[in-house]
């Protein structure tokens, strides 16, 4: 994708000076950094846009551009000069904005500039001229652009250019459109499509604002979420339906757990450095809930719960009951396409329903649901990894403190119940997972002795004196998983002759 400007050609503003002859004599570098007042230090203003005017000897306007700020904090302005009135001076401002991504503004004034600058080519050409802007919004800008850059990468997803101002009247930071409509009055004038990032220490419990430091990258993070699950994702089905104020640690509803539990997902993985929620998340430190009104065992209205699920589903396979290490476009595209019942999902039973290609059982889990759906659908194309018990474990784990190995083994014993004597019987054990391992023995009335090992066993007897009953039975191991099946054989006597001779009615000949 493409976020720079062109480089436009210089626009020569007067046709007046004909008789002048200009020439290029090198370049001046603006180099624009901010200084990072909380941790003290000057930090690049890379893509953000500097508008710059060029005057001659006499302070005539000659030209003027637009650029955007290299990954090198740097922006060159070619000298000018002419032959009479001998060399220039520029003058630009610094603003807050990028073609198609970003624009940061002062509510008040509606101006994204953050700094100004000026100087002269005579001493300036050919130096690298250190240019500072203002902190807040600056900062805002700087890392709601890297959080842009991660979460395009990590979910290959994009939404067009956001809105973002600064406020101190509010008591947080949101997203206008993961709001019930008509809120904030911070949202009415600029639409919803609006992210508006409080600048007021303590009035939400946080010492801060939310400009700068770890919780405050995590809430440009946690914002950026709700906005791209609003354009990119398909729309949020399950936003507005938040109490205020709602937790990380608070059993709310299905809605809000899930709307604010992408948020926080996105907010750990769209932090370049140091996210304060990361171990948290892999910790599920938010389960069980310690506020709001549900029931805190149940995950699936807890958003801290919900996120670090989520959370699971793409971070490496770390942890013992942690099989999953799915790609962010898994995530993305099954929040885009899951439905059931033919409406989109809103909660986080209908999302496991897509992952784990089942419905999930209600019994005991979701119990905020009026009724389980009877129907999914997904066009997600599933990881080459993916595997039901792994989404399955991660879905127990994080929502309802629950191991899960897999579905309990089973194993079932096939035919032949009647055998004559000196006739062979095959047996063939069935399970419900493949990769178990078996073990067969007979029991002639004195206790069970081996017969054969492997998926099916053959075995016969050979002149008995009468009809005996004989039971055959399979054990089934896979992990730590037992199962066992038997069933009863009657072999037929054959008054001593091995084969089958059909003269009884217990005798079964084939
Ligand atoms: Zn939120």
């Amino acid at each position: 994708m493409k976020d720079e400007l062109p480089k436009l050609p210089m626009t020569s503003t007067s046709s007046s000076y004909q008789n002048t002859e200009s020439k290029i004599t090198g370049v001046t570098t603006i180099q624009v950094k901010y200084m990072n007042e909380i941790t003290q230090t000057l930090e690049l203003l890379s893509g953000a846009r500097v508008s710059y005017t060029v005057y001659d000897g006499l302070g005539r306007e000659r030209s003027s551009s637009t650029e955007v700020v290299d990954d090198n904090g740097n922006v060159t302005i070619p000298c000018y000069s002419d032959d009479i009135h001998g060399s220039g001076s520029y003058s630009g401002t610094i603003h807050v904005q990028d073609n198609y991504r970003l624009r940061v503004y002062h509510p008040q004034t509606g101006s994204d500039v953050v700094g100004s600058f000026s100087g002269e080519f005579a001493t300036d050409c050919g130096q690298q001229i250190p240019v500072q802007a203002s902190f807040k919004m600056s900062h805002v800008f700087k890392r709601m652009s890297q959080t842009i850059s991660k979460s395009r990468s990590f979910f290959q997803e994009q939404r067009g250019k956001i809105d973002v101002h600064i406020e101190w009247d509010v008591d947080n930071s949101f997203y206008c459109g993961s709001l019930p409509p008509f809120i904030s009055p911070w949202c009415s004038d600029g639409g919803d499509d609006v992210i508006v990032i409080k600048d007021r220490p303590g009035a939400d419990g946080y010492p801060d604002s939310h400009i700068g430091g770890p919780y405050g990258d995590f809430v440009v993070a946690h914002e950026y979420g709700h906005a791209m699950h609003a354009k990119a994702l398909g729309g949020n089905v399950a936003s507005g339906e938040c109490p205020s104020p709602h937790y990380l640690d608070g059993a709310h509803n299905l809605q809000c757990a899930f709307s604010e539990g992408f948020a926080n997902y996105h907010g750990a993985v769209g932090v370049k450095n140091g996210n304060i929620y990361v171990n948290d998340f892999e910790q599920n430190e938010f389960y069980p809930a310690v506020r709001g009104g549900g029931d805190p065992d149940d995950g699936s209205i807890i958003e801290g719960a919900v996120a670090a699920f989520l959370w699971d589903l793409t971070d490496p396979s770390n942890e013992s009951h942690d099989g999953a290490d799915y790609p962010g476009s898994y995530v993305a595209d099954i929040i885009k396409t899951c439905k059931t019942d033919g409406s989109r999902a809103n909660g986080v039973d209908h999302l496991i329903a897509c992952f784990q290609r089942q419905i999930p059982s209600y019994s005991g889990y979701f119990d905020t649901r009026s009724s389980s759906p009877s129907s999914f659908s997904e066009s997600a194309t599933e990881p080459g990894s993916w595997n039901r018990t792994d989404v399955k474990a991660l879905c127990r784990k994080n929502l309802y403190g629950e191991n899960y190995d897999g579905p309990p083994l089973t194993v079932s014993v096939s035919d032949p119940v009647n055998l004559d004597e000196g006739e062979q019987g095959t047996w063939t054990a069935s399970t419900n997972l493949s990769g178990a391992s078996y073990t067969w023995f007979a029991d002639e009335g004195a206790g069970w002795f081996q017969i054969g090992t492997g998926s099916s066993v053959t075995w016969g007897k050979d002149f008995i004196s009468s009809t005996i009953t004989v039971d055959i039975k399979v054990e089934a191991v896979k992990g730590s998983e037992t199962a066992s099946a038997q069933t009863s054989v009657i072999i037929n006597n054959n008054d001593g002759g091995g084969g089958c001779n059909g003269v009884t009615p217990n005798q079964i000949c084939p």
